[in-house]
């Protein structure tokens, strides 16, 4: 059924309220043909669990919320399992499926808001692991074509925080199921970040992938606003990747500034850390939206903003850490 002119407030975790002119709920791959069959739908929006995202206006057009569901085993044996899951499973809650039945691998991508459909988007990642390390295919429906096409992890041509999805496939395809290939002899990822320090407080010193999933739930929850509380999408700029020159130049005046190793002659910087150091850790605007108190890499809706306001703000941090640091950052949140 499509209905129309219905808020995206409690869809969407910047909680913008913004509205979709239609607005349907697809549970299985047969209903998209329905939905599609129905009418002409230009523009389409797919949404999932609406974590990365922000509205900067009312959606002219049919946003189809994925709800399709489904846990399966397609492969088990000594060594591992696949696992395909349906695009509209909460991520979390996949993690935790897996987890119960001692399948490793995704342990540190614990407590990521949105939906499985979602996580090949951009790659998502966290704690030094990405999914494209454990992903084995995804099932996607082409909207003009009118069928399903199976891409490996080659064809979705994965990156930080990348994929083709995101690039030239964009807004052609509805992700419908996703394959992860998961572990039983697990290679814990415990060395980024806070980890290892978390899981010694937590008495943890042969711990299992549950630990881990615990450490990383526990540091998410200490530093990361919660989006039921405080409106957000996480990460709002990606870390940018800068040549080691460029580094050179910003260490004669930064000598502390953080970087890790990237790709040949080139470093990733922490967007947050250039973000803080540029001075807009913390400000906000009549107490309505701003940059988070404890992450500058976050932007809030503290009450009643719309995302225009949140887009401008973006663009003045943009422009003010390109004059300090000659470093130009990249939004990680889709802008509608
Ligand atoms: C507090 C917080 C912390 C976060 N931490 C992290 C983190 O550590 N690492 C990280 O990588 N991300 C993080 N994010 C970002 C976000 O959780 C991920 O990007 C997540 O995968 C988005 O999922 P979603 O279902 O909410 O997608 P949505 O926001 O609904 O959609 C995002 C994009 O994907 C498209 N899309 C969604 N589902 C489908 C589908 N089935 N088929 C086709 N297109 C689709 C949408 O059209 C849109 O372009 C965080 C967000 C928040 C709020």
């Amino acid at each position: 059924m499509i209905n129309n002119d219905i808020s995206l407030k409690a869809m969407n975790t910047f909680g913008i309220d913004a509205s979709a002119k239609r607005f349907t709920i697809i549970r299985d791959e047969k209903d998209i043909k329905t939905v599609l069959d129905a009418k002409e739908h230009d523009p389409i929006f797919i949404l999932g669990g609406g974590s990365n995202i922000l509205f900067t206006q009312d959606f002219d057009g049919l946003v189809i919320k994925n709800e399709i569901q489904g846990f399966n085993t397609i492969e088990d044996n000594k060594d591992y399992a696949i696992i395909e899951s349906g695009a509209g499973e909460v991520w979390h809650e996949f993690v935790m499926k897996c987890i119960d039945k001692n399948l490793g691998g995704i342990e540190n991508l614990s407590l990521i808001p949105g939906n499985v459909g979602a996580s090949p988007m951009q790659n998502i990642g966290a704690y030094g692991v990405e999914i494209k390390d454990v992903f084995e295919y995804l099932d996607a429906y082409h909207i003009k074509d009118r069928k399903i096409q199976r891409f490996n992890a080659q064809e979705c041509k994965f990156g930080y925080r990348e994929s083709v999805f995101k690039n030239e496939l964009k807004g052609q395809y509805i992700i419908c199921k996703v394959a992860f290939r998961l572990t039983k002899k697990h290679d814990l990822k415990t060395s980024y970040g806070a980890i290892e320090n978390e899981l010694r407080s937590m008495n943890k010193i042969n711990p299992s992938i549950r630990d881990v999933s615990d450490a990383v739930i526990n540091i998410r929850q200490s530093k990361l606003p919660d989006p039921k509380q405080i409106g957000n999408a996480g990460s709002f700029f990606k870390n940018p990747i800068v040549s080691t020159e460029l580094l050179n130049e910003i260490q004669s005046k930064y000598a502390d500034i953080p970087n890790y190793p990237a790709t040949q002659n080139k470093v990733k910087l922490a967007a947050g850390w250039l973000i803080e150091k540029a001075g807009w850790k913390g400000r906000t605007y009549d107490e309505r939206y701003g940059v988070h108190k404890l992450q500058a890499l976050v932007l809030v809706n503290y009450n009643r903003t719309n995302g225009d306001e949140i887009l401008k703000l973006s663009a003045l941090i943009i422009e003010d850490v390109k004059a300090k640091f000659n470093v130009t950052l990249e939004r990680e949140v889709n802008i509608l």
